[in-house]
């Protein structure tokens, strides 16, 4: 059976990923939080990084939140470092335990129905489903599913199958993580490598030529432009430079991050004409030195940025912010546009 053959398969090829040395819950929920959105590669240093730091969920718990924005600094999605704290706090409020069911699990925050599957598979060897990208792409392609994977009705044959699916596993924890294994080393997105595929005899779509129709991508939203102006105030102290930053507060992205003072810049206005924009907003008493524009891309969005760096003792008002050395920059939860500005810093 397909199933037996998938299973056996992980077995033998499963990478030896530092989150699989134990079935430690805490562990398996960080690594799941991280991998969300984040390569495996990318993931690995911050993940031991991160563990290092905070080896226990009470040591999470009670952390500052402002050194575990900066230990995630560089994953984005931020929200996710903040819930993983929240959560650790909320578990702690319960002796620390992990509760065994999925109603219970899922009123931790932070996590959704696939963390739930992934923490009471994976750790406690539960038969519970777990659907992600990669799951979604090896249905779709095995069962030859032919609607877009957004759809409730895919979502839901989606989750029906990974449930009957893991309710017949000898053990669920193999099961799903070769499941998500097989979709992130074989089942890839473009060509999949079917030749090395464990459960090709069943599969519609290996059979009828459709892995790369398959699977019907979700109606990605169009990518919007936003274009900003970095002012980059500096000033040397007793021979030390020094660099205006400011936190972000309730910021639509990188909430708690620290930036340099932006300004947004209208689309229709040439970049050519940045400096006079930059006149009109901080005056014309400063020298605005262009540095290299730096670019990032977040959900929907593509920003890009063009720095200037100002020499200047005196801050316009009313930027609010702090001078501060690179030593305590580099310290901080930078902002993934303030860090390629940062880099480009003549001392840093
Ligand atoms: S046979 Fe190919 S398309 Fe089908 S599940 Fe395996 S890797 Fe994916």
């Amino acid at each position: 059976m397909d199933m037996d053959s998938l299973n056996l398969w992980y077995q033998k090829i499963a990478r030896p990923l530092p989150w699989r040395e134990n079935h430690d819950p805490y562990r398996i929920w960080v690594s799941e939080i991280m991998l969300q959105q984040t390569q495996v590669e990318t993931v690995i240093s911050y993940y031991l990084r991160f563990l290092k730091r905070f080896p226990t969920l009470k040591s999470l718990a009670e952390s500052d939140e402002q050194e575990v924005l900066t230990l995630w600094s560089g994953l984005g999605y931020y929200r996710r470092a903040k819930n993983l704290r929240k959560g650790a706090q909320y578990l702690l409020s319960l002796r620390g335990e992990f509760p065994r069911t999925r109603d219970e699990i899922l009123r931790v925050p932070g996590i959704g129905p696939y963390t739930a599957g992934a923490i009471l598979s994976i750790a406690f060897d539960l038969p519970e489903a777990l659907v992600d990208g990669n799951v979604q792409r090896v249905f779709a392609r095995y069962f030859g599913f032919q609607e877009s994977v957004q759809s409730s009705k895919a979502q839901k044959f989606f989750w029906s199958k990974a449930q009957t699916w893991v309710n017949t596993a000898t053990s669920p924890r193999i099961h799903n993580q070769a499941l998500m294994e097989l979709g992130s080393l074989i089942c890839k997105k473009g060509t999949p490598l079917c030749h090395q595929c464990p459960i090709k005899p069943s599969c519609v779509a290996f059979k009828k030529n459709l892995q790369q129709k398959l699977p019907i991508p979700k109606n990605r939203k169009p990518s919007q432009e936003v274009h900003w102006l970095a002012a980059v105030f500096h000033k040397t102290l007793r021979g030390k430079d020094l660099y205006w930053l400011k936190q972000n507060i309730g910021t639509q992205w990188w909430d708690g991050l620290w930036e340099f003072p932006r300004v947004d810049k209208p689309l229709k206005q040439k970049w050519n004409d940045s400096v006079k924009f930059l006149e009109k907003t901080y005056g014309k008493d400063f020298h605005y030195i262009p540095l290299n524009h730096a670019q990032h891309s977040v959900t929907h969005h593509k920003i890009r940025v063009a720095p200037y760096l100002i020499h200047t003792s005196k801050i316009p008002s009313p930027i609010d912010g702090k001078w501060l050395t690179p030593d305590q920059i580099s310290q901080l939860p930078l902002s993934a546009l303030a860090k390629k500005i940062f880099r480009q810093l003549p001392m840093c």
